[in-house]
């Protein structure tokens, strides 16, 4: 299937100006297709001239330009040619399109709890076409006019407010020029909750029955959405412009959220249907800002091609962050950002898939696709930071503001932002964006006891990054040294540090305010087990666990200093964030990778001891944060203990804590350990998805299915995958992800010559977003030896997998040779 070059969008653009869109789609066809018509009118600057127009119908029924018909019949994989141009022109299309089930086009989903069905529609990237005839590349924005027909009892939400003006029949207001990949329209019997703010009419929606749970958390959200609205007005000096402000909790979602104007779609987890921790409520409120930032920065002003995607997204990250720490008071927010944003970019950075901030090409639409990753966004934020302590903070939110009235409604690219800055700090910033933007690798800093901080460029890619950073020193719980330092070359000195004792842990890079491996000196790595978990800053905290998650992945940290450590000094954190991502890690990476198969057992007990260590620890502490910790500690211990009889008995709803009664999605984290445990049977199975009929429950039990260690259990999940032409991306990603983990490898062994293959099948019926995230966790990383590498290098060069799932799996082919390397190194 081609995807839009961009030699091709740039002779498009320089031919025709689209001027108005009309859309009307008939939702109430059944559960297969529906009805798309769609009106375009566009002027063309060269009369008789010919271009085309994007369209993937399963039924492509008529097509007139300027009353003329055109044949169906040349209509070619998505392009419809369009010869002979007027100077003014109106296309008119009907067709019949298949609404999809992997989370991209028009996505459509039965809720089992109910049967009531929900469609929502996500265009990014290309997808537009599987929804209405467009010109679908981001320079040609222009207003869209939507009719929408449905089922009598839905509702409908779009970019324009929307109006119903008879039984199932939704009209929504024209829009302000928008890119095609921004058109959105949710449709289905929504919950909604509505507020006003600022003369805003704000929106939440979400599926029926998850009804409770909105209506509890709605105001908290809104109080989020309001408190972001007031700094982006302040910040920016441009008032919202796309109207109502609608943000839809949407099912079977790939991403965490989508910046459609006006219409925000998010994946519904963020509906809590359980119990939620600080960080989880920390998360969703960061995504509500991440999105909202967006309206101004990729919605008004929109990248001009693909390749600027990483701004939109660095952007948004960035300022979503500094949201939450000045407008939502939450100040552990960069400490967030350090262990779960920057561990997953720093972990992009290390793979051979690692790619400049910018300037990457992207010749085709797909390929900007596979760029969009840990880079674009935790680095990009990184380097943004770090832009702003160059110019200072006033000519980086002057830049900003000049970049976005310059370009509103239109279009921009880097260099225009770059020039807005340059404009506002008054020099010239080439030689910073080489260094930073356009060149790829992470900087090496290592600071010796005598105060030098010294800096190592990759040597396969050299370049001068200035950074601007602190170093603080830590004694029991006193911070005894904190010195900021701007290293402008390969070393710079650090005054005070040859005057600390011995035993201070030293932590470069405290506040985390560049991009960096930081390699923690001998005397701090030594005094990690006695005195860490005394270090009062809780950023500083995090930076030491990345720093040892980066040095473990690089061969350079034994793994089992980093479980003695979660054992040690986790159970004594304060941070939510830390709280949370250390025994993710633990058990996610550290322990099935890292570890000999040998080993995985006794330190999977250690994590669950560390558990109830804080869970003791939450007895003793009152209130909320007693609360908070207790869930976090129950969480862990669900995932690790091997007690079967208390998880059976919690399983069973028997000694849970208040927050956990009742609380579906912690009983199948217990389930889901009984089962790779062996100990979970048939009978309770059932039982279990007798009792949770909702459509989180109907995929946890996919998962928990797959994760039992029998070869029936491996074939079944296997052949689902393969041969089940209705798995939705969320069910493909629960089997894929119970089917590896915690397996015994003699179990699943056989299973690793056969990934490329079962890849390469699910590609016919999967979108490449959608496939990709289920090929990161289908990879047969889990069985740690030569052979698997053999088998994960072979799926590297196979011509029937797409290049974005080549990408996924490339990446953890990385993480597999790592894992390999440390055994090697650490035997
Ligand atoms: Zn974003």
């Amino acid at each position: 299937m081609p995807s839009l070059t961009r030699d091709e969008a740039v002779a498009r653009a320089a031919l025709i100006t689209v001027d108005a869109v009309e859309v009307d789609l008939d939702l109430d066809r059944g559960a297969e297709v529906f009805g798309s018509r769609t009106v375009l009118r566009f002027t063309s600057a060269d009369a008789g001239g010919s271009t085309f127009v994007d369209l993937r119908p399963v039924e492509l029924h008529g097509v007139t330009l300027n009353g003329r018909a055109l044949d169906p019949a040349a209509l070619d994989d998505g392009r419809l040619p369009l010869d002979g141009l007027a100077a003014e022109n109106v296309l008119e299309v009907e067709a019949t399109m298949a609404y999809g089930h992997d989370g991209q086009g028009l996505h459509r989903s039965t809720d089992p709890a109910d049967d009531e069905d929900y469609v929502y529609g996500h265009l990014f990237l290309d997808a537009a076409p599987r929804v209405f005839a467009c010109f679908d590349q981001p320079d040609l924005k222009v207003p869209y006019t939507v009719h929408v027909t449905t089922p009598q009892h839905w509702s409908v939400v779009g970019n324009g407010a929307a109006q119903q003006v008879s039984a199932g029949r939704w009209e929504l207001a024209t829009t302000q020029p928008l890119a095609t990949y921004f058109v959105t329209v949710c449709a289905g019997p929504w919950e909604s909750v509505t507020a006003e703010h600022d003369g805003i009419p704000l929106g939440l929606h979400a599926r029926r029955s998850l009804a409770g749970p909105l209506r509890e958390q709605a105001e908290q959200m809104f109080a989020t959405t309001r408190a972001c609205f007031d700094h982006y007005h302040r910040m920016f000096g441009i008032r919202y412009p796309f109207g109502e402000y609608h943000q839809v909790f949407v099912p079977e979602f790939n991403a965490g959220a989508m910046e459609n104007p006006g219409c925000v779609t998010f994946r519904d987890t963020y509906v809590f249907r359980g119990a939620a921790t600080p960080d989880q409520v920390l998360e969703r409120d960061n995504t509500i800002a991440h999105e909202m930032a967006h309206m101004w920065f990729g919605d008004l002003v929109t990248m001009r091609w693909w390749d600027d995607l990483w701004l939109n997204e660095s952007f948004a990250e960035y300022m979503a962050y500094r949201a939450s720490t000045e407008a939502l008071g939450a100040d552990e927010a960069w400490v967030e950002f350090a262990v779960v944003r920057k561990l997953w970019g720093y972990a992009a950075e290390r793979s051979p898939s690692t790619h400049p901030v910018a300037g990457s090409p992207a010749p085709d639409a797909l390929s900007a696709l596979q760029n969009f990753d840990g880079i674009s966004y935790a680095k990009g934020a990184s380097v943004l930071r770090q832009l702003i302590a160059h110019i200072g903070d006033d000519a980086f939110v002057a830049g900003v503001s000049d970049y976005l009235h310059g370009h509103a409604f239109g279009n921009g690219e880097l260099a225009e932002f770059l020039d807005a800055m340059a404009r506002a700090a008054g020099r010239d910033l080439d030689g910073w964006a080489q260094a930073w933007l356009r060149t790829s690798g992470a900087d090496r800093l290592a600071l010796r006891r005598d105060g030098t901080l010294t800096r190592r460029a990759p040597a396969d890619r050299p370049a001068d990054r200035p950074h601007t950073l602190d170093v603080a020193a830590f004694d029991g719980d006193r911070e005894v040294l904190r010195a900021e330092v701007v290293l402008d070359g390969d070393t710079a000195g650090v005054g005070g540090v040859r005057e600390l004792p011995a035993h201070a842990l030293v932590v470069p890079n405290a506040a985390d305010l560049t991009w960096a491996e930081v390699a923690l000196d001998e005397e701090t790595l030594d005094g990690l087990l006695g005195g860490f978990s005394d270090v009062p800053d809780p950023l500083a905290r995090a930076v030491v666990w990345t720093s040892l998650l980066g040095g473990m992945a690089r061969a350079e940290v034994d793994p089992r200093l980093v479980v003695d450590l979660v054992e040690s000094a986790w159970p004594r954190e304060d941070d939510a964030s830390v709280l949370t991502r250390v025994p993710l890690a633990a058990t996610s990476s550290v322990i099935p990778l890292f570890l000999r198969p040998e080993e995985q057992a006794e330190a999977l007990e250690r994590v669950a001891l560390a558990a109830d260590v804080l869970a003791d620890r939450a007895t003793a502490t009152e209130g909320p944060p007693g609360d908070a910790l207790a869930l976090v500690a129950a969480r862990v211990w669900g995932r690790t203990g091997s007690d079967v009889e208390r998880l059976q008995r919690w399983a069973a709803g028997e000694g849970l804590l208040p927050a956990l009664t009742d609380d579906d999605d912690f009983r199948w984290i217990v389930l889901r350990r009984l089962a790779a445990l062996g100990a979970l049977d048939d009978a309770a199975l059932a039982r279990a998805e007798e009792g949770d009929r909702s459509l989180a429950g109907r995929l946890a039990a996919l998962g928990v299915r797959a994760a039992r260690p029998t070869a029936e259990a491996k074939e079944w999940a296997w052949s689902r995958l393969a041969d089940d032409p209705d798995l939705s991306n969320y069910a493909a990603l629960e089997l894929a992800r119970g089917f590896w983990v915690g397996a015994d490898t003699e179990l699943v062994r056989p299973y690793v010559d056969r990934v490329g293959d079962l890849l390469a099948r699910m590609g016919e019926r999967m979108g490449e977003d959608a496939l990709s995230r289920v090929a990161t966790a289908l990879h047969p990383k889990w069985v740690v030896e030569d052979a698997t590498r053999r088998a994960s290098a072979a799926l590297l060069t196979r011509r029937d997998i797409s290049p974005g799932v080549t990408r996924a799996l490339l990446d953890e082919d990385h993480v597999l040779r790592e894992a390999l390397a440390s055994h090697r190194r650490f035997a």
